[in-house]
């Protein structure tokens, strides 16, 4: 065969519901040389990744590291670790990682009772209230910021809920750490888990857990061993712990990215970063709607970090989209489940949530708009986008 020439990806935008940009600092410190995972200095940058993944956070729990692999792994993560067979679960459904909740937990022979919503819809305390009354289940599950909806959960309270009927609570935080407030500890969440790409300007490869003393005690009382080796969290946080022992060889690379990355969120602030993702979000909410776009998530329930509209009729998802990546390099999603075929995704998330990535935005759909005849006043997206930045 003739090889491959060398790597030497065209450049890109990444305003989909994730991977997004990672920030310049995070790539230079991933092509720094490699350490062995038992270095010394690796332990050390390990002990301070952990105490910004818990800044983060906002969190005390000692039991916080980055699982070895994506979003998904830590969703797997902390079922497979507080669930047993036969263990009752509440999964609040509204969407397609709702629905990926099910299924792992499905898995792992709990006895699952499913709360459902209409797709863009979100929880009200009180719905989820009376069936903890009636389950008493041993974990509730929910999603956060719902990705394939861009609907944000109200989730405040319910950790106080779900200790009121000895329910731990399980949170899935991956599109909203680093992007809207989280407080893990002041919301009595027992289990989160994140990931590196959406809101952390990292590439893929790590999901960030934390499991608060309370799952903890959960997981000393299992009477069967966990049923994933890999994901063991009784074996893996001998590693992350002072033992130090080899479980698996830590991904060093991803590890100095998210701790660089960490490192950025920590500069900036917490509360400055959430201010500027909502800043942004108003930018570019106003030029969507301008171009005659609506939403799928409800008015006060919209993400900031993940703009999902409806696609206008008769205009083709597909041809938009490749016209989008081909002429102008930015990438945008698709819809999920529900609402496939029938939204596009934009996402502002950690580095990308910025001006110059929705005034791109704005410019490149409304070109592709009108090319595709919809009818739109010329400059429309982008003058109202000003006129928030301007205000
Ligand atoms: C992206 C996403 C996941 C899955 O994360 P991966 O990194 O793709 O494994 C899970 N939950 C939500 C809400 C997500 O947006």
């Amino acid at each position: 065969m003739t090889l491959p020439g060398q790597l030497n990806p065209p450049p890109r935008l990444l305003l989909g519901p994730g991977p997004s940009d990672a920030h310049p600092r995070v790539l230079a410190a991933m092509s720094t040389p490699l350490l062995g995972h038992l270095d010394p200095n690796f332990l050390e940058l390990m002990l301070e990744t952990q105490e910004l993944i818990r800044l983060a956070y906002q969190t005390k729990n000692p039991l916080t590291f980055p699982i070895s692999a994506t979003g998904m792994a830590g969703m797997e993560a902390c079922i497979v670790n507080l669930i047993e067979p036969g263990d009752r679960m509440v999964i609040c459904f509204k969407g397609f990682f709702g629905q990926r909740m099910i299924d792992v937990a499905g898995r792992t022979g709990a006895q699952l009772t499913i709360l459902e919503k209409t797709w863009g819809d979100v929880f009200d305390l009180n719905e989820i209230r009376e069936t903890l009354q009636k389950v008493r289940p041993k974990v509730l599950g929910i999603v956060h910021a719902e990705t394939s909806t861009g609907a944000w959960q109200p989730i405040e309270e319910l950790g106080k809920l779900c200790h009121e009927f000895g329910t731990l609570l399980l949170v899935d935080a991956v599109t909203s750490l680093g992007c809207i407030p989280l407080n893990v500890d002041a919301w009595e969440i027992d289990a989160v888990y994140s990931c590196t790409q959406k809101g952390l300007g990292c590439p893929p490869g790590l999901s960030p857990i934390s499991l608060s003393p309370r799952a903890e005690e959960a997981m000393a009382k299992r009477k069967t061993k966990v049923q994933s080796w890999y994901l063991d969290l009784t074996m893996i946080r001998t590693y992350w712990g002072s033992d130090r022992a080899y479980h698996h060889t830590a991904p060093i690379s991803m590890i100095y990215a998210l701790r660089e990355g960490l490192r950025i969120v920590h500069e900036e602030g917490l509360d400055n970063r959430w201010k500027r993702h909502f800043r942004n979000h108003q930018a570019i909410k106003a030029g969507l709607l301008a171009l005659g776009l609506t939403y799928t998530a409800k008015e006060g329930h919209q993400l900031p970090q993940l703009n999902a509209v409806r696609i206008p009729a008769g205009v083709d998802d597909l041809v938009i989209r490749k016209r989008m990546l081909n002429e102008f390099g930015i990438e945008i999603g698709g819809g999920l489940g529900d609402l496939k075929g029938k939204a596009w995704r934009i996402g502002l998330m950690g580095y990308n949530s910025k001006p110059s990535a929705v005034f791109q935005l704005l410019a490149a759909l409304e070109l592709c708009l009108r090319g595709a005849g919809v009818a739109v006043q010329p400059g429309a997206g982008v003058a109202a986008a000003e006129a928030v930045y301007l205000a």
